[in-house]
C-alpha cells in the first residue's frame, strides 16, 4: 500500500518535506481481536506536527531512535476491510470511526472506560497510523458510523473532535444557565468545542481568537460573543464578566502565552482546561490556594465519548469544517496547517 512514513524528527519545522510517500506492506490480521481498516480519511492534527518536531520524543521514542520510520495519522475514519476470527460486532463493509488508542479491555482503566489512560498503543504516535490506505487497529477501538456520516467528513472526531467534546463535556457539568464558558482558540478543535458546548449547556459562550475568519466562524456556529486575541483579551473578557473571569476557561492553543492568559480569565473557583499544549504553565502556588483555581488536563476521549459524539453529529449538532488533501500531498495539508492556512481541519484521502 501507499503510506507517508516521517523518518526523522525536525526540531525546528523548517525542512521542505517532512513525511515521504512510500509503498509499504499491507497491514495483515496477527490477533484474532484485529480489525483492517480502509482508510476514507485521516485527519491531520497539530500533534502531527509536534510529533516532527520532537514534543513526543521523551513519551513515545525514549531511546530517540527506535519508533522512526513510522506511519504519522492518529484521526482515522474508514470501511472495514478485513477482521479477525473471533470479531462479531462489525463486518467487512461497515463505516467505521477509530478510537486512537488500541486497548486490551481486560485492565481496571479500561473496564472503567478509561481506555487511553490503559497499557497499549497509540497508531500514529507510537506504531504505524493512517496516513496511508490501511490500518490496524482492534474490535474494541472501532465505532460503526451512523449512514448519515461519510468516513473522509468525520476522521478528525476521532482525535480532535473527541479531546474537544471530553473538555466541552467536562465543562458542561459544572456550568450553570447565564454562567460564562471562555473558548481560547476557535481552530480546528475549537470550533468543535464550541458546538459541543452549544448543543449541551446554556452557558454564555466567549471566543478569543487572534484570527478574523475563525471568530467569524465562531460566530456562526454559535458564540455569544467574540473577542480579537490583540493582546487586550484578558480586559475583554474581564468587561464581559463583571470583572470576575468566566466559571470556565478552555484553552484550545495552550502556547504562545494563553496558558497566563487563560488562568487571568479564570474566575476563583472557576475551571481552567488544557487541550492544546506546547508550552509551561507557570503559576504561583499561593495564588492557587487563594483562588481555588482548578486546572485540568485533556487527554482525547473514551470509546464511550465518541459514540456520543457521533450522536450529536448524526443529528447535525455538530459540523466538521474540513478541507481534503491527496494522501500524496500530505506535506502540504502539514505546512498549511503550519502557516495557519487551514480553518477547519485538513483530511487526507487516500
Ligand atoms: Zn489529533
Amino acid at each position: 500500500m501507499k503510506a507517508q512514513v516521517l523518518k526523522k524528527y525536525d526540531d525546528g519545522l523548517a525542512a521542505d518535506a517532512w513525511v515521504e510517500l512510500e509503498e509499504v506492506p499491507d497491514p495483515k490480521i496477527s490477533r484474532s481481536s484485529d480489525v483492517i481498516v480502509r482508510i476514507g480519511g485521516a485527519g491531520v492534527c497539530r500533534t502531527d506536527l509536534h510529533i516532527i518536531e520532537g514534543i513526543w520524543r521523551p513519551h513515545m521514542d525514549p531511546t530517540g531512535d527506535e519508533l522512526l520510520p513510522m506511519i504519522m495519522g492518529h484521526e482515522n475514519a474508514g470501511w472495514v476491510e478485513a477482521v479477525g476470527k473471533e470479531v462479531e460486532g462489525i463486518k467487512v463493509g461497515d463505516p467505521v470511526i477509530v478510537h486512537p488508542k488500541i486497548s486490551g479491555g481486560t485492565c481496571l482503566a479500561c473496564r472503567r472506560g478509561f481506555d487511553m489512560h490503559a497499557p497499549g498503543s497509540f497508531p500514529g504516535l507510537d506504531c504505524n497510523g493512517g496516513y496511508a490506505e490501511y490500518l490496524c487497529t482492534s474490535e474494541r477501538n472501532v465505532v460503526a458510523l451512523p449512514r448519515t456520516l461519510a468516513p473522509k467528513d468525520v476522521a478528525p472526531y476521532a482525535d480532535a473532535g473527541l479531546t474537544a467534546y471530553r473538555a466541552a463535556k467536562k465543562a458542561t457539568r459544572h456550568l450553570l444557565p447565564g454562567e460564562r464558558c471562555v473558548v481560547i482558540g476557535a481552530g480546528g478543535l475549537g470550533h468543535i468545542g464550541v458546538q459541543c458546548l452549544k448543543a449541551m449547556c446554556a452557558a454564555d459562550i466567549i471566543v478569543v481568537d487572534t484570527s478574523d475568519d475563525s471568530l467569524a466562524l465562531a460566530g456562526k456556529i454559535g458564540a455569544d460573543h467574540l473577542v480579537k486575541a490583540d493582546g487586550n483579551e484578558v480586559e475583554a473578557v474581564m468587561s464581559l464578566t463583571e470583572g470576575e473571569g468566566a466559571e470556565a476557561v478552555i484553552d484550545f492553543v495552550g502556547e504562545k502565552g494563553t496558558t497566563t492568559k487563560g488562568l487571568a480569565m479564570t474566575r476563583p473557583m472557576g475551571s481552567y482546561y488544557v487541550v492544546g499544549y506546547g508550552e509551561d504553565i507557570k503559576v504561583p502556588t499561593v495564588d492557587m490556594v487563594i483562588t481555588e483555581k482548578n486546572i485540568i488536563g485533556n487527554l482525547v476521549g473514551t470509546w464511550a465519548e465518541l459514540v456520543e459524539l457521533m450522536a450529536l453529529a448524526d443529528r447535525g449538532l455538530v459540523e466538521l469544517t474540513t478541507a481534503e488533501y491527496r494522501l500524496a500531498d500530505a506535506n502540504k495539508a502539514l505546512k498549511d496547517l503550519h502557516n495557519g492556512k487551514i480553518h477547519g481541519r485538513a483530511v487526507l484521502i487516500p
